[in-house]
């Protein structure tokens, strides 16, 4: 008799399991448009100027790898704060704001999770249906449970405003309500300005909590206008969370950099706040690792590689739109009769394609072209030397 014998296999990561098949396909024409990463226009994981700048800079000048504080290192928590809420904001000035130093945005998300379970255990959570796969787990694992609003109506190709905002309505007030600051994943729709203000309202109303989770700042249309939402919150006064990542931004998947910041009331309650989210980390893996956030913090507190960040940032995002262009020009040229415009109007990472399971696993099978089984493309994968075939794969399973 083992410990183990009762233990269950887990299901597979949907996405890694993707990721598995792709890579025993022996098609020489395969794609892979199921994971969330950017590739450059030779299919290659880019690896940023300004990240090998930085990094030699640091190499330039070695140091000892002491542990960091808990909450990780002054410069990079002070270099989120001032993306994420503008240098000179009010917040900032008024020491409003608590950062910590994560691993990850998941990382972010899971000490805010950790925090918000101690602070209100019966609290629920909604979630957009669809969202981010690990949302509903992170926070179910966290001791919450968690519930959806409508977000993605498929038969519009849109987002269901009014459902979503029923649906906030009729929350009890102190749920944790998550929601995509910009990017959405996975569908690609974002909310309107005004859409953004109605929720915001709704929010306040029913004394919500909003959780921001900000994974694609500048991958939609531009760093201050994906993060203008922020402010938008901030305005209002209200207690905010707001997860970051630079997985995508900095393309530094694997240094797992990120942050949680948490807007308080005044000072005092920031420092209170931070207090505990020290503990959260402390308890957790009692604080960060150094490279990354060296990395990042180097990047963009030096106005040169700040200025270098930005262009390379812009040109990530410049290609993602063009590959959304070429996308629907190219479906229609392969003799797709449906109106595929819907594809430019989305924003970010990834394309709700409307494609079925079984037009999904055509397309896998038949052409060797992977997406998720809910239709999720990830532009952001697209070349100029893969887009033909896509289309015409896309166009013989329609
Ligand atoms: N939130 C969303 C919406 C995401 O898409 C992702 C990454 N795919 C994350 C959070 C997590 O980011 P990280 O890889 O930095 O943990």
């Amino acid at each position: 008799m083992s410990l183990f014998s009762a233990v269950e296999m887990a299901p597979r990561d949907p996405i890694l399991g993707l990721n598995e098949q792709f890579n025993a396909d022996p098609n020489p024409k395969k794609v892979n448009l199921g994971v969330g990463v950017y590739f450059d226009d030779n299919g290659k994981l880019p690896l940023l100027q300004c990240v090998q700048a930085a990094e030699k800079a640091l190499m330039d000048k070695p140091s000892a790898r002491g542990y960091l504080p808990i909450d990780g290192i002054a410069a990079y928590d002070s270099a989120v704060k001032a993306l994420v809420f503008g240098a000179d904001s009010a917040v900032v000035q008024e020491g409003r704001v608590a950062t910590v130093q994560a691993i990850g945005g998941t990382g972010g998300l899971k000490i805010g999770a950790d925090f918000l379970k101690k602070l209100n255990p019966q609290a629920r959570v909604l979630i957009s249906d669809p969202s981010w796969e690990n949302h509903r787990a992170l926070f179910t694992n966290a001791g919450f449970e968690v519930g959806s609003y409508r977000y993605y109506d498929a038969a519009t190709r849109s987002v269901n405003f009014d459902g979503m905002l029923a649906d906030l309505r009729a929350a009890a007030p102190g749920t944790i309500v998550v929601l995509h600051a910009c990017c959405h994943n996975p569908t690609g729709y974002d909310l309107t300005p005004a859409q953004w203000d109605q929720v915001i309202a709704a929010v306040q109303e029913r004394q919500l909590v909003p959780f921001l989770d900000m994974a694609y700042q500048g991958f939609g249309n531009g760093i201050q206008e994906d993060g203008a939402v922020i402010g938008k919150f901030v305005a209002t006064g209200m207690n905010l969370f707001v997860s970051t990542s630079f997985s995508k931004s900095f393309s530094l998947y694997g240094e797992r950099v990120g942050a949680l910041s948490v807007v308080a009331r005044d000072k005092e309650e920031a420092a209170r706040v931070l207090s505990q989210l020290k503990i959260v980390v402390r308890t957790n893996y009692s604080n960060p690792p150094t490279h990354g956030g060296a990395v990042v913090a180097k990047v963009l507190n030096d106005p040169e590689l700040r200025a270098q960040w930005e262009q390379e940032l812009g040109e990530m995002r410049v290609r993602i739109k063009a590959m959304r262009s070429k996308l629907v020009d190219g479906l229609k040229a392969a003799g797709v009769q449906q109106d595929m415009s819907f594809i430019t109007d989305q924003i970010g990472m990834f394309s709700y394609s409307g494609l079925s399971k079984a037009q999904m696993d055509r397309l896998k099978s038949e052409f060797g072209v992977y997406g998720t089984d809910t239709g999720r493309l990830c532009v952001a994968a697209l070349n100029s030397k893969n887009i033909d075939y896509v289309c015409a794969s896309i166009a013989q399973v329609m």
